[in-house]
């Protein structure tokens, strides 16, 4: 399979959770050794993802306060660089990170893969958020910001999304991307158990320099770049290290002793694998 990023060739260089785990010989990028189906976005985000723990959330919506504050920190972390204007929140899930940019002055707009959580987002927080993969957008417009967070990594079709993603944005417009940097220390640190390499869900590992690589050739440029203020409940993060330690000896034992974390006790996430960037379409 070639690269995605820059179609050289890549090799399989180790295998998580069954899938083998490519590595591109010139850029670096890895990615999934998955061909996936048309019906991948559907099937991977069911309900399940959201409710089920395993990679996906253990509940999606006991995490609206944070989620929401999430939306907030970037609302007026962006400040510094542009005004509010339109959005269109990528991979909006319940809605709540995109509340938190609206809260921020900005106007909102969704798509969301999970009927569920598309529902919920439009009948309880009244915000226009569509059900359906980001190819299959049905955009009357063009906006100022277009907002991938934690989103990007899990495109079946990397190339496919971000031309839908590129077109739905304006001229001078941004995007603004969040995502997990395989070449962070706790990432290098955890080696083939690192957190993210969690396939099928997840089937794209950027760097900060891959992810600009790949911006480029859709006419983005860097404007900024940092690491987000981000906050987990006590329940999401056991849930996480949980299916994590499955895979290794003892994990098992030593993740029940997580049990005694409260679910809903917000914690802070300290490590330095999730990086933003902002860029603007030139
Ligand atoms: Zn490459």
């Amino acid at each position: 399979m070639l690269c995605p990023i820059c179609q050289h060739t890549s090799e399989v260089i180790f295998t998580a959770h069954g899938y083998g785990i490519r590595d591109c010989g010139s850029c670096g990028h890895r990615f999934a050794d998955l061909a996936t189906s048309p019906q991948h976005t559907q099937e991977v985000y069911g309900d399940q993802y959201f409710q089920g723990g395993g990679a996906g959330y253990p509940d999606y919506l006991g995490e609206a306060r944070i989620l929401r504050d999430h939306g907030r920190w970037y609302g007026k972390r962006l400040k510094r660089h542009l005004q509010p204007g339109t959005i269109l929140d990528v991979g909006a899930a319940a809605g709540f990170v995109l509340q938190g940019f609206v809260d921020c002055g900005w106007q909102g707009d969704g798509i969301e893969p999970n009927p569920k959580m598309a529902d919920y987002a439009r009948n309880e927080l009244g915000l226009k958020v569509q059900s359906g993969a980001l190819e299959s957008l049905q955009a009357d417009k063009a906006y100022d910001l277009v907002s991938l967070i934690q989103v990007i990594a899990h495109f079946a079709d990397l190339r496919q999304a971000l031309q839908v993603a590129a077109n739905a944005t304006k001229p001078s417009g941004y995007w603004l991307i969040e995502t997990w940097n395989k070449d962070s220390f706790a990432a290098r640190m955890f080696g083939q158990n690192w957190h993210e390499y969690s396939p099928p869900s997840v089937l794209h590992w950027f760097s900060p320099t891959t992810l600009k690589i790949l911006a480029t050739q859709f006419g983005f440029q860097e404007i900024a770049r940092g690491r987000p203020s981000k906050w987990i409940n006590g329940g999401h993060a056991k849930s996480l290290v949980q299916y994590k330690l499955q895979s290794v000896p003892f994990g098992q034992q030593a993740g029940k002793l997580l049990n005694v974390l409260p679910e809903y006790l917000p914690l802070p996430y300290l490590a330095d694998d999730l990086f933003w960037i902002l860029l603007q379409k030139k």
